[in-house]
C-alpha cells in the first residue's frame, strides 16, 4: 500500500512518524474515516467540515486545505485501486521532543498528518445482524470532537466478544448515548429515536445523513434519549458509521428484538443512503 505522511506518498513499509509524536503519547490527535464505494468518496465535504471542527476544538491549526486533502483522498484510492474500502486520516498536533504537557508552540511544532487506505469488498453488500451489549460510558465529556482516544471503546467491543455478541452501547446515567463506534436508533411504531445532539456522542456524518434522508422520505424522527429496556422492547434497533452505513441490531444484552431478523425501516433506511450517497460520491 502507499500511504501519505506530510506531504509525502510513500510504501507503507517506509512510512513513519517520530516517538515523540503528540498523537502516540497523550492521544493528542483526531481523525476521521471516509468510506470508498466505486472509487469514489462517500460524503468527504461531511468529513472534511467535522475534521475542521475537531481540529479547532483543540486549538491545533489545519496543516491542509480541504481540496489539497480531497486530492490526497482520491490520490490514495487511485494509487491503491480501491473500489470498496475506506481511507483513515489522522492529524495530530505534532512532535513535540520536550514531552510537556502544555501545548507547544505552533511555530516550533508542525501537525503530523497521516493517511491510508484499507480495501473492503462488499463494503456496499455486508449486513450483519448485530448482537450487543451494554457498558458503562466511562468515556471523557467531549465525546463531540473525533479524538484517537479510543482506548475503552475499543475495551467495550472486547468485552462485547467475550460475551458473544459483536458491539457494546454505551450508557450514561441509565441512557444510551452511542455504541462504541457507532451511533445508536431504535425504531418504535415506524418512528425513528436517537438521542439528540450534544458533547455526549459524536456528531456522526452519516447520522446527519439518514436522518436527513428519512425526514425527506417522510419517516418520523424523534430525537431524545432512550434506555436499554426500551431498546429491547423496541421493533428494531440499528446504528450507522461511515464504514458500516445502516446496520441492523438484533439482540441487546441477551434480549432478541421482534424475529430476530433486519426489520423494514432500517432496510429501507440503508437502501436510501446508499443510493442517495453514491448520487454524489465524489
Ligand atoms: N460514534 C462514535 C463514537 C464513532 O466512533 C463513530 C465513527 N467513528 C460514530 C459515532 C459514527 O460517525 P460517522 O457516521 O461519522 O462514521
Amino acid at each position: 500500500r502507499t500511504v501519505y505522511v506530510n506531504g509525502e506518498y510513500l510504501p507503507e513499509t517506509e512510512a513513519s512518524v517520530s516517538i515523540f509524536d503528540r498523537g502516540f503519547l497523550f492521544a493528542d490527535a483526531v481523525y476521521e474515516v471516509t468510506s470508498v464505494l466505486g472509487g469514489k468518496l462517500i460524503d468527504f465535504d461531511g468529513h472534511a467540515v467535522r475534521l475542521e471542527r475537531s481540529l479547532n476544538e483543540l486549538g491545533i491549526e489545519s496543516p491542509i486545505s480541504k481540496e489539497d486533502l480531497l486530492e490526497v483522498h482520491r490520490n490514495l484510492v487511485k494509487e491503491n485501486g480501491i473500489d470498496e474500502g475506506l481511507v483513515y486520516l489522522q492529524i495530530s498536533r505534532g512532535a513535540d521532543s520536550d514531552r510537556d504537557f502544555v501545548f507547544p508552540d505552533t511555530d516550533k511544532v508542525k501537525p503530523t498528518v497521516v493517511l491510508f487506505t484499507q480495501n473492503k469488498p462488499g463494503l456496499a453488500e455486508t449486513v450483519k445482524p448485530i448482537k450487543v451489549i451494554s457498558v458503562e460510558d466511562i468515556r471523557w465529556g467531549r465525546r463531540d470532537i473525533k479524538t484517537v482516544q479510543l482506548l475503552y471503546p475499543s475495551m467495550g467491543k472486547m468485552m462485547a466478544k467475550a460475551a458473544g455478541a459483536d458491539d457494546a452501547w454505551l450508557v450514561e446515567d441509565g441512557f444510551v448515548t452511542e455504541g462504541t463506534s457507532n451511533n445508536a436508533y431504535i425504531v418504535k411504531g415506524g418512528k425513528i429515536i436517537t438521542r439528540a445532539l450534544s458533547n455526549d456522542i459524536l456528531h456522526g456524518i452519516t447520522r446527519a445523513a439518514v436522518l436527513r434522508f428519512a425526514r425527506e422520505a417522510q419517516m418520523e424522527v424523534e430525537e431524545r434519549n432512550f434506555t436499554i429496556e426500551e431498546a429491547q422492547e423496541a421493533d428494531e434497533a440499528f446504528f450507522t458509521s461511515a464504514s458500516a452505513f445502516v446496520m441492523p441490531v438484533v439482540e441487546i444484552d441477551g434480549v432478541q428484538l421482534g424475529d430476530g431478523q433486519p426489520g423494514p425501516v432500517m432496510t429501507r433506511l440503508r437502501e436510501i443512503y446508499l443510493e442517495e450517497s453514491l448520487k454524489k460520491a465524489e
